[in-house]
């Protein structure tokens, strides 16, 4: 009997040993957003990003990206620090390794650079996305395969312009796309905050969720006077009040909140999100690629956060859709995500820079069915945002 000339064992060897990393380039974009963002400590009118090129020895090429807010200050990464970094550091790491062993590849970017997360996981997604590509499957089949096709999603109002919010809150709700709203606090003083709350929560329709993420703004002295006025208003969750490294005073306030805290830029690696759960300094953590490091380290994030009691959200930093598939990759295949993600980046945009956005449907973001992360950067759009100076 003649054995078939082609079968998988045959091809598959030759498919592996093809993801070998053949070059990486990095490119700084510059994106315009259509209204101003603001948080306590900063405010932006245009995007920026790193994306991230990978190609493998079989030419199959993936993309990811890196989303920073106003330079380094959300965190210490910033767009210009994250390429050098990849350029001088972490790509020449990456060169000549097999792409299709994702665990093996962050060891080399861990040796290769200190934390530096927002770096490595563009590398990450977009080594992710060229393996997804080239064995023809979604990120999410590489990730443990999806729990869920579509996510429940969260729009953020940060204009600090109640009038402007409220408008852009109610226009988010009849399009059928946003009907969860988290407020930037910690930008004005205190009670104009807190007059801004009560005008949102006095013209959005009744029952309408609002959280509120403070990013650091609050002193637990301000959190002890002012969680009363939260909880008349009906919040349904409050976001890192405190400074990051301050879980102490967030378990503090945890005990005495009747509205649940919840950890963001207290928690980057496993380390910390383990002190979080046992120290009870919130009850919900928020997950983001930039701060893991790796779709793999997220999971790893949010299984100890699990692990602790601890309920999950999927959070942003004002991502493209490229950023944003990533995400929403890795966010549907944790076994639990109650408090659904945010990553309406691509909305706030005055244009994606990807051939075709994340769709955005009954107040859900849909997980992208297509091979590796499902979406594809625009040739046009990436020349015209790319910083040249
Ligand atoms: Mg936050």
């Amino acid at each position: 009997m003649a054995s078939p000339a082609h079968t998988p064992h045959d091809t598959a060897p030759d498919l592996i040993r093809d993801t070998r990393v053949r070059d990486i380039q990095t490119t700084i974009l510059d994106v315009p957003t259509t209204r101003r963002h603001k948080l306590s400590n900063t405010a932006v009118t245009h995007q920026n990003y790193v994306h991230v090129r990978v190609r493998f020895e079989n030419g199959v090429v993936g993309y990811g990206e890196a989303a920073t807010l106003g330079g380094p200050r959300w965190s210490e990464e910033s767009v210009e620090a994250i390429k050098a970094n990849i350029d001088t550091y972490l790509a020449p790491a990456l060169i000549g390794a097999p792409g299709c062993q994702l665990e093996a590849a962050n060891l080399l970017l861990d040796a290769a650079a200190k934390r530096n997360t927002a770096a490595k996981s563009a590398l990450n997604a977009a080594l992710l996305d060229a393996l997804g590509r080239t064995l023809d499957l979604p990120a999410t089949a590489l990730l443990g395969g999806a729990v869920r096709d579509r996510i429940s999603v969260i729009w953020a109002l940060a204009s600090g312009d109640v009038i402007q919010e409220v408008e852009e809150a109610k226009s988010k709700i009849a399009a059928r796309q946003f009907n969860r709203f988290k407020i930037k606090l910690g930008f004005a003083d205190i009670r104009t905050d807190l007059r801004r709350l009560e005008r949102l929560r006095a013209e959005l329709p009744e029952g309408t969720e609002i959280i509120a993420d403070i990013n650091q703004g609050w002193s637990e002295a301000d959190c002890r006077k002012w969680l009363p006025a939260l909880e008349a208003l009906d919040l349904s969750l409050i976001e890192q009040p405190l400074e990051a490294g301050n879980l102490a005073g967030m378990a503090r306030l945890a005990k005495i909140s009747r509205i649940p805290l919840m950890l963001d830029e207290g928690v980057f690696s496993p380390q910390d999100a383990l002190h979080g759960a046992a120290m009870g300094a919130g009850s919900v953590l928020s997950l983001k690629l930039c701060k893991h490091g790796s779709t793999q380290a997220l999971q790893r994030v949010a299984g100890v956060a699990l692990a602790g009691g601890q309920e999950l959200y999927g959070g942003c930093l004002l991502e493209s859709s490229l950023g944003a598939a990533a995400h929403v990759a890795v966010f549907a295949t944790l076994p639990s995500l109650t408090w659904g993600c945010e990553h309406f980046g691509p909305l706030i945009l005055s244009e994606d820079t990807t051939q075709d956005s994340l769709v955005y449907e009954d107040f859900h973001v849909l997980v992208p069915q297509g091979p590796g992360l499902g979406v594809v950067p625009d040739a046009d759009r990436t020349m015209r945002f790319q910083r040249t100076e």
